[in-house]
């Protein structure tokens, strides 16, 4: 059984196995959560995703695709970085948006996370509406999520981005 929960805080200082990184496809860091997932990781995750930039996705990651790496000095043991669609270059896909969730799970399944914390992937920059994002995050994780993954958090940073996944969930 696969617990879903929720929580109003900071993804950077969950206590699971992985955590999502909102990222943007060059996989070189940004803003937004990404830039508190660098800062609090430090270099060694940098280090980390320029290798793959050189390596497996030299023409970026792709939107809606998944990546795991070591997770630097953070609490958890690997940041699994996804690309979500961006509102603001017309990626108005709900499906893209389902994909970030799915293939994050997938890809934390596959290197043996058993807990994952996701954020409100491409609710800040990229520019979808809070009330989309909870609706189709949700609706994704609980469709079929891997076995033995135990438990999916969503960490939202504001009381009413938590308010809205709440709605969503119940
Ligand atoms: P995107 O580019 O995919 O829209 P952002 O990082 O700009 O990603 O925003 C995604 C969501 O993450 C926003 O709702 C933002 O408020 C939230 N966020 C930013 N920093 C943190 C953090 N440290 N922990 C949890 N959520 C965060």
């Amino acid at each position: 059984m696969t617990t879903i929960d929720i929580v109003q805080g900071d993804l950077t200082k969950q206590s699971v196995d992985a955590i999502v990184n909102a990222a943007n496809s060059t996989l070189l860091g940004g803003g937004g959560v990404d830039g508190a997932i660098h800062a609090a990781a430090g270099p060694k995750l940098l280090e980390e995703c320029r290798r793959l930039r050189h390596t497996t996705f030299k023409d970026g990651l792709p939107v809606g695709q998944a990546v795991a790496t070591g997770a630097g000095g953070l609490p958890c043991k690997w940041v699994i970085h996804t690309v979500g669609p961006n509102l603001h270059r017309g990626q108005t896909d709900p499906a893209l948006l389902a994909d970030c969730f799915v293939n994050s799970l997938k890809v934390a399944a596959g290197v043996g996370a058993r807990s994952i914390a996701f954020p409100a992937i491409s609710a800040g920059a990229y520019g979808w509406d809070i009330t989309d994002v909870a609706r189709v995050a949700t609706q994704a994780v609980k469709a079929d999520p891997p076995a033995s993954i135990d438990l999916i958090r969503f960490v939202l940073f504001s009381a009413r981005d938590f308010e809205a996944f709440r709605q969503a969930l119940a």
